[in-house]
């Protein structure tokens, strides 16, 4: 019945197709990892969108009608949407068909979705750490899971075979897998993704308010370090509000630690303090360079990066950002 001896699953179902949805349609088309695509999204304008870029076998206008007959189900939707949208296609859910999702925070997901997932239907929250700051299903690249992860967080009780399943689909779109409890990856993200965020949003924000700095000036002199802090800045406010609504408490735990280390770092420079200067940033070097040494970035300059026009087969890989 599939083309495809990879297909893993017959129906595939996307509800929101923005940079995340979209990636997922073109990596497991590309990959043949499932029979069919459905997709639906909230405004009839994307959803005419997605039809006419061909994303989906089918555009169906309601989230009922996407469900109906997916053995998976993945909602690429901010993460706020998620909890009312789990109650809609509830009683919709084909028997023994696997749920999942993309948000950034797990714990708000596996709280607000659970209890409106039925019986013997399994869910398996997701997160793929991966993206860019653009948004929308022209945005999306069939490589953008390529050497990133993707972190499952199932609840108790699910059964391993689902989640299994699902791991392998992560990894035949080019993820590497790692399963944790939803609490601790919102630890986890809170410090490697929502804190900076948070203070690319903030930096910005202080820089466009300076009243002796011309805005021509700071454009001009942006690759001082100001220009990384604006591609963050730039991303989905509706999606980061969403973070950091779910992810309160333990982005409110790493930014109390920041406001220390930054304090400790403001009274060195104030008192002239070289040598603890140094020796900070020297640490913080060796951390970059770890990075670099397990592959999740490039050692290369951040030279001529890639626009949107471009065809994104042509990004190299340190594109990918780790939201
Ligand atoms: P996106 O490009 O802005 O697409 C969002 C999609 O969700 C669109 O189809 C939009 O529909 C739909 N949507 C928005 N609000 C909705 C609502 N209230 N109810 C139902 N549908 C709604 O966003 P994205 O970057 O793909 O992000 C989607 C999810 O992926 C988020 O949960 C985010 O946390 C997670 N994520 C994002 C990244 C990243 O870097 N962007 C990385 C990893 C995970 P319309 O177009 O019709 O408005």
């Amino acid at each position: 019945m599939n083309p495809h001896s990879k297909t893993l699953y017959n129906r595939l179902a996307l509800i929101g197709v923005g940079l995340i949805g979209s990636s997922i349609a073109r990596a497991a088309r590309a990959q043949g990892a499932v029979g069919s695509i459905v997709a639906t999204a909230r405004s009839p304008a994307t959803r005419k969108r997605v039809a006419k870029l061909g994303l989906a076998d089918q555009v169906v206008e309601t989230n009922a009608a996407a469900v109906a007959g997916a053995d998976l189900v993945i909602l690429c939707i901010p993460v706020g949407a998620c909890g009312a949208v789990a109650k809609e296609i509830g009683p919709h859910l084909a028997a023994n068909a696997t749920v999942s999702d993309v948000g950034s925070v797990k714990g708000a997901i596996v709280r607000d979705m659970g209890p409106h997932i039925p019986k013997g239907v399994h869910f398996v929250p997701a997160h793929p750490v991966a993206g860019t700051e653009y948004s929308g299903p022209d945005a999306g690249f069939a490589e953008l899971f390529v050497n990133r992860w993707c972190i499952l967080t199932p609840p108790g009780g699910v059964e391993q075979t689902a989640v299994d399943k699902l791991a392998a689909f992560w990894c035949l779109l080019g993820a590497q897998v790692e399963c944790m409890d939803a609490d601790h990856h919102d630890l986890v993200l809170a410090i490697t993704s929502h804190l900076p965020h948070l203070i690319a949003y903030t930096i910005v924000g202080t820089a466009d308010e300076l009243q002796n700095v011309t805005r021509s000036e700071v454009l001009k002199f942006s690759a001082g370090g100001f220009r990384d802090f604006t591609r963050i800045a730039a991303s989905d406010p509706t999606m980061w509000r969403d973070v950091f609504l779910a992810n309160k408490d333990a982005v409110l735990e790493m930014l109390g630690r920041f406001n220390e280390d930054i304090s400790l770092l403001t009274k060195a420079i104030r008192n002239g303090e070289g040598d603890k200067l140094f020796e900070h940033f020297a640490r913080t070097r060796a951390i970059r360079q770890g990075i670099v040494d397990i592959g999740q970035d490039s050692a290369s300059p951040d030279f001529g990066r890639p626009h949107p026009g471009l065809p994104h087969t042509a990004l190299p890989k340190p594109y990918a950002s780790d939201d």
